[in-house]
């Protein structure tokens, strides 16, 4: 079997996005890039049901490029989103959700404000891709100019996608745009917002690069 490692982390991270609250049912899709392969969720696969075997491996352009590979799935209808993200970036990992309060800001802003200093770890206040049918290349080509210098984007009237160097990475990032999102719906339910400026955010950018570590290391959201 091809890239057992990649395939097993994105199982246990459809469970994990699942009991997160993260996505409903079988929406959202992850994919795990090794060198010039992307293993990524079938479509439409419950994910209790899911197991390595039926993650799909494919190459740079979405062709199979797993020979081993039998059974009727197929890769998820987002694979031009994954796809472009690793065309346009460095990830290692992309991490598309259905997230209620992420999916909430999508339908009421153009862009997510800075209410806390965690948004430096995504890039900076993130945006609203606007709206194209699921699966096209019309939305793989938005979410990709959307992310310009971050690493989330939030799909109009759909949910969001991030990415990382790694899985675990892309992952916090889903869990931390869903919660930021959350935070500015409450404090918008009872007021306005005060918003950080852009200096701030810069300057909590730095100090995230050395977060956790004794000396300059990298932190794991930033
Ligand atoms: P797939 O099941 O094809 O991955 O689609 C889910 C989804 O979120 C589409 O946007
Ligand atoms: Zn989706």
């Amino acid at each position: 079997m091809l890239l057992p490692e990649a395939r097993e982390a994105v199982v246990e991270h459809c469970l994990r996005m699942r009991a997160d609250d993260l996505t409903v049912a079988t929406s959202g899709n992850i994919s795990v890039r090794v060198g010039d392969l992307v293993a990524v969720t079938p479509s439409g696969v419950p994910y209790d049901r899911l197991d390595a075997a039926a993650v799909c491996v494919v190459d740079l352009d979405g062709r199979p490029a797993d020979p081993d590979a039998t059974g009727p799935v197929v890769p998820s209808s987002e694979l031009p989103m994954h796809l472009a993200v690793y065309r346009a970036t460095d990830a290692g990992a992309v991490v598309h959700t259905h997230p209620l309060y992420a999916t909430a800001v999508s339908v009421l802003l153009d862009e997510l404000p800075a209410v806390h200093y965690m948004v430096a770890a995504l890039g900076g206040p993130v945006r609203v891709a606007p709206y194209a049918t699921y699966g096209t290349e019309a939305l793989a080509r938005a979410s990709v100019e959307a992310l310009a210098g971050r690493s989330a984007v939030i799909l109009r009237n759909h949910g969001a996608t991030t990415h990382g160097p790694d899985l675990a990475t892309a992952y916090t990032r889903s869990l931390y745009l869903e919660w930021l999102c959350r935070l500015w719906h409450q404090a918008s339910l009872a007021g306005t917002p005060r918003l950080l400026p852009a200096d701030e955010l810069d300057r909590v950018a730095e100090l995230l690069r050395g977060y956790g570590r004794p000396a300059g290391g990298a932190v794991t959201t930033s």
